[in-house]
């Protein structure tokens, strides 16, 4: 039986008919890796002993007639951004080479409660900057890696699988593990599912705690999943969702989702025309279209709406996400979470050793994004950039609202184009920054999106449906219905 390309509701149908075992399961992963990793680099490092314990453990559990829950034994993926205790955890900086996390982001533990089976963590942007996962320290363009490697889409080898999520995105898509946890603060979970074929969930900010999430912009980032399916996505949404007393933005809510045909076509679906621009690629609008058609013949019904203030979102996001990046960053000295011990030159005094850590510590996005932070919080441009920011970032999300007084749902291209080639953008930091166009006023309105490929004969394309805040539900099912009766999934 082939294991590895299972669904976890299927996964966890075999493993309770004893077609095999958690261990086996584990076993017939870490095979995988082992044959496909090497070209893809989706994995910075494994967690053997972990998974093996857990594996077991889970074959124990139901040895023992314990009751199991559909997580039992489900070999996943973890970015590296995100802490299991005992375990490195680097964010893919130098800074944070020789870090170990203490403690369990409130996400893994759920997960871990739930007996999932964690097989390694994957690579990503440093500190999850960047669109394409080039910006990774550890990957070789990134210098330092030991051994490193870039991280290549699965569909094409020659392309970035996006970013910052990217390992996460290519071991769904390579089938090295049945699913992932992302983090998305612009785009970083919805853009690598629509590069490589899979699908994104950005949860609305405060479903999920960010307790033990290293922090890039505390505003706008969120954990979420990589799927194979959107049923998938929403057992494990529903698995790590919920308040935590460790995150005071974290609230607590129930979200049912209703698959029934019926009732999803209740849902009316709003298509803005600022996110049908030209500059977008054709074979993206061509399977947006295809998308809205194949909809509209099973009776959903759509209209159009405006976003006026999305042209200024990108900018908008550029002053406030480096803002909170200078803050949340500044904790980092190159002493207190891990040693940088290789020094280009000889320390002088404690100063001289906080430059230097920082200096080459840091990767250059990083360091620009400090840097750029810093000034829009300096003293003479507060209120001319940051405040100026803010008042933006409500009107965008008033956009939202009144949006969401028409319609149930909003759908649009994921990113402008399709996956690009390794290396094709890593000069030009603008053309990077605009592939998260159409992600990034999500994130600064804190709403719920997901990202799922659309039919194509060539490289993959994403659509984003956009929700209510704290409706996962309905994206997620019209998400279903149209895997169900567009796709032929299920
Ligand atoms: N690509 C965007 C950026 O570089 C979004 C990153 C993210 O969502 N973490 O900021």
């Amino acid at each position: 039986m082939e294991i590895n390309n299972l669904t976890i509701g299927k996964f966890h149908e075999g493993l309770l008919k004893k077609q095999f075992s958690a261990f086996e399961a584990t076993e017939a992963f870490f095979n995988r890796i082992g044959e496909k990793d090497g070209e893809i680099g989706a994995y910075l490092r494994l967690t053997k002993d972990l998974a093996f314990s857990q594996a077991k453990k889970a074959d124990a559990d139901i040895a023992e007639g314990k009751k199991t829950g559909i997580l039992a034994g489900v070999p996943l993926a973890i970015k590296d951004n995100i802490l299991i205790e005992g375990e490195p955890a680097t964010a893919a900086s130098k800074i944070l080479a020789n870090y170990r996390a203490a403690y369990d982001a409130t996400a893994v533990k759920k997960l871990k409660d739930g007996g999932a089976v964690f097989l390694g963590k994957t690579n990503m942007d440093e500190f999850a900057m960047g669109s394409s996962t080039e910006n990774s320290a550890f990957s070789a363009k990134g210098g330092s890696a030991s051994g490193g490697k870039i991280t290549r889409n699965p569909r094409d080898p020659e392309r970035v699988p996006g970013g910052s999520s990217g390992g996460s995105a290519a071991a769904v898509a390579a089938d090295m593990c049945v699913a992932a946890l992302g983090s998305d603060t612009g785009g970083s979970i919805r853009q690598p599912a629509g590069f490589c074929g899979v699908v994104g969930l950005k949860p609305t900010y405060g479903s999920v705690s960010r307790h033990g999430l290293i922090a890039m912009a505390s505003s706008l980032d969120q954990i979420g999943t990589l799927t194979k399916t959107v049923e998938d996505a929403s057992i494990l949404f529903k698995a790590i969702a919920g308040k935590d007393e460790m995150d005071a933005t974290s609230v607590n809510y129930q979200s049912q989702v209703d698959y029934r045909p019926e009732n999803v076509k209740k849902l009316k679906i709003g298509l803005p025309k600022e996110y049908f621009i030209e500059g977008t690629d054709k074979n993206v609008l061509a399977a947006i279209n295809g998308v809205i058609e194949n909809l509209k013949s099973l009776k959903m019904e759509f209209k159009e709406i405006s976003l006026p203030r999305t042209k200024y979102a990108l900018s908008c996001y550029y002053i406030i996400m480096p803002a909170e990046v200078s803050a949340n960053l500044a904790r980092f000295d190159g002493i207190r979470y891990s040693r940088i011990t290789n020094h280009e030159s000889r320390i002088m005094n404690l100063m001289d050793s906080y430059l230097k850590n920082r200096g080459e510590g840091f990767g250059e996005e990083v360091k620009r994004r400090i840097i750029l932070g810093t000034f829009v919080l300096s003293s003479g441009y507060y209120d001319a950039y940051y405040a100026k920011a803010q008042k933006v970032r409500r009107l965008i999300k008033e956009d939202f609202d009144r949006a969401f007084e028409e319609v149930d749902a909003i759908l649009t291209p994921v990113s402008p184009t399709t996956a690009f080639k390794i290396g094709e953008k890593t000069d030009d930091p603008l053309a990077m920054y605009l592939s998260d166009i159409f992600t990034i006023p999500v994130n600064l309105a804190g709403l719920p999106a997901l990202s799922l490929p659309a039919k194509t004969d060539g490289l993959p394309v994403g659509f984003q449906l956009i929700g209510k805040p704290f409706r996962e539900a309905d994206i997620l099912g019209i998400g279903r219905f149209f895997e169900e009766s567009v796709q032929g999934l299920i």
